[in-house]
């Protein structure tokens, strides 16, 4: 039986992994130091393979046994978390990677680095293709993440070239489902939020800005076959799916049947103006394409969202 450690494991995204690498027969550890993350997300997980782990992974990581894969979750996903909590967001992404590949190198176990599209910056390049490297602002308020994260890619790296430890690293963009929090921050959620409770929807700037939004199902699917895959080098897992984020407020308008209206709020420091993914690697190396309809991830999405909401 697979023995596997998810970082971040109690996260929107370290949550389905863990039910999906459960679902595959492996012992889950999920590590997890819940200032973003919820038990909530794993207290449906009955099963005797799985443990629960507090601890925050830019403290030294001490783990009895053998370990098979290690896939690397922890951190601040959301701009608003990372304006909150800059200092964390740098350290979970440096000295965080830096501990779990320690713990691999140890382990003699499979390292996966979530990384992101983050690392693109604000893309001069479109769609935006892994060997592109990227147009990021290092002293902005994004800074902290996209620096972090683009640290963790050069950190693995090194592990890998010089420790040769087995690595790989997914450039993840934006990506949605049940789980992600309410005040996530994020505009998913906070569309979906403000269409249920009848507030405004805050589109921020113009709203002309694009997005290519991957529903959670088919982004754990990618990241499972890179796992399993030999390529070590970044891969980029997303939906090409592009459009503006006032397409997708009016979009979410629609699938609730909200009256709210739609207003514009600030724009926030260094919002890339464009982004999607070029999934060509995904799909030579991985045989992977996104399979979930948008408006199929949103409905399942909208029921978790409301549920939630009525629960509170
Ligand atoms: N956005 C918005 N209203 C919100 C939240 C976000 O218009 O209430 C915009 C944000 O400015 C960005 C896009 O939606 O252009 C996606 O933002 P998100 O925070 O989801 O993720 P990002 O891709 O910027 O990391």
């Amino acid at each position: 039986m697979p023995r596997t450690l998810i970082t971040g494991g109690a996260g929107f995204l370290g949550s389905h992994l863990c039910d999906y690498h459960l679902a595959k027969g492996h012992e889950v550890i999920c590590m997890d130091n819940l200032i973003t993350g919820s038990l909530d997300n794993i207290a449906h997980i009955k099963s005797d393979r799985f443990r629960f782990v507090q601890q925050n992974v830019t403290e030294f990581i001490a783990l009895e046994g053998e370990l098979d894969y290690i896939l690397h979750f922890a951190s601040p996903a959301s701009p608003i978390d990372y304006l909150e909590l800059p200092i964390q967001t740098l350290k979970v992404g440096s000295l965080g990677t830096h501990n779990a590949l320690g713990l691999a190198k140890k382990k003699n176990a499979r390292f996966l680095l979530a990384s992101t599209s983050e690392v693109y910056g604000d893309p001069l390049v479109h769609p935006q293709k892994e060997d592109y490297w990227g147009n990021v602002n290092p002293i902005g308020p994004r800074g902290v993440y996209d620096e972090a994260k683009r640290f963790a890619e050069a950190m693995t790296m090194a592990y890998h070239r010089y420790h040769g430890v087995e690595t790989r690293i997914v450039r993840i963009f934006n990506t949605y489902g049940p789980r992600m929090r309410i005040r996530d921050g994020r505009a998913i959620p906070n569309f979906l939020s403000q269409a249920i409770t009848g507030q405004d929807i805050t589109v921020y700037g113009d709203g002309s800005q694009t997005r290519s939004f991957c529903y959670v199902s088919d982004l754990v699917e990618g990241i499972h076959r890179l796992l399993m895959s030999d390529y070590s080098d970044p891969v980029n897992i997303g939906n090409p799916q592009e459009m503006t984020v006032r397409e997708m407020a009016e979009k979410i308008l629609q699938a609730t049947g909200s009256t709210s209206k739609i207003i514009s709020a600030p724009l926030p420091a260094d919002d890339p103006k464009i982004r999607q993914p070029d999934i060509g690697l995904a799909t030579e190396k991985l045989g992977w394409k996104p399979e979930v309809e948008l408006d199929r991830g949103l409905a399942s999405t909208l029921d978790y969202f409301k549920a939630k909401l009525l629960s509170q």
